[in-house]
């Protein structure tokens, strides 16, 4: 096993509160690309911003359709090997929490425990009424879109938004609170499959990592936090989380 690993393993060997941090890379190998990758939105759309999407019926439109284009393979997907370790560990007792930026679902649907889980950016799995906040499904929300092409409105008349933190869109400051919280009192915090460079989620980490607690790093590329990690493993999570938390 190559001496990094081994050091990391160290590291989870002798932590009793972990913090696991995951981005969309921990769920690529589930079929679901990351905004960043060869696949990614980012490579042939630009990014729908929440004020636009509120105040005109053409970003609805342009964000309804992409979520109609992207819900059937997020469906579809399952848990992969690196949702599972994650799960395993919590098992063990020594999991403090999962603060998670994506919206897929998949660390519930591998066993993660709702009182174990931070989702700082929502769930794709509902639609939101901008007006009375009630939620619908997803489901239920595209079905509509896909008959007429027109933005799907709550019973009440609002409108309805993916229930997901949209860019320019302020976090819900509770499960913010959560996760910095986690960051104090964890004893290692890693991060999964994220690039690091979404705020503000990614300072929770790094808020760790300032209080001296050890943080290691698992991605496949450069992140923004490269140089603050104690061990950087470059790799597919996949293959990487069960060795590191097995
Ligand atoms: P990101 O796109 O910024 O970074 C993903 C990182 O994961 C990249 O550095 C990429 O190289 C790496 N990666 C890809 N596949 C990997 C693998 N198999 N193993 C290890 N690393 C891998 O994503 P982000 O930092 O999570 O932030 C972007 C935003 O996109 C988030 O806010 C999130 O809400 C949203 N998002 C969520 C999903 C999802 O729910 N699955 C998917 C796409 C985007």
């Amino acid at each position: 096993m190559p001496d990094d690993i081994q050091k990391a393993r160290e590291l989870v060997g002798n932590a009793g509160r972990i913090l696991v941090f995951t981005g969309a890379g921990v769920s690529t190998g589930s079929g679901i690309p990351d905004f960043r990758g060869p696949d990614g939105a980012w490579t042939h759309r630009e990014p729908v911003l929440y004020q636009d999407f509120v105040n005109s019926t053409r970003a609805k439109v342009e964000y309804w359709r992409y979520k109609a284009d992207t819900f059937p393979a997020f469906l579809a997907a399952a848990p992969n090997a690196a949702h599972r370790a994650i799960a395993a560990l919590e098992k063990t007792g020594r999991l403090l929490k999962v603060v998670t930026q994506n919206i897929d679902n998949l660390h519930r649907a591998a066993g993660t425990g709702p009182d174990r889980l931070v989702e700082l950016h929502g769930s794709g799995l509902y639609a939101e009424c901008l007006e009375c906040l009630n939620w619908v499904s997803m489901e239920t929300a595209i079905k509509s879109f896909n008959t007429d092409g027109a933005p799907p409105q709550c019973a009440c008349g609002g409108w309805l938004k993916p229930a997901v933190v949209m860019f320019g869109e302020p976090m819900e400051k509770e499960s913010l609170m959560k996760a910095f919280k986690a960051a104090e009192s964890c004893d290692l915090a890693i991060a999964v499959g994220s690039s690091l460079s979404v705020e503000p989620a990614a300072s929770v980490p790094l808020a760790a990592k300032a209080i001296g607690k050890p943080y290691i790093i698992v991605n496949q590329g450069p992140t923004a936090h490269d140089k603050a990690a104690d061990i950087k493993l470059d790799g597919d999570a996949c293959e990487l989380l069960p060795l590191l938390l097995g």
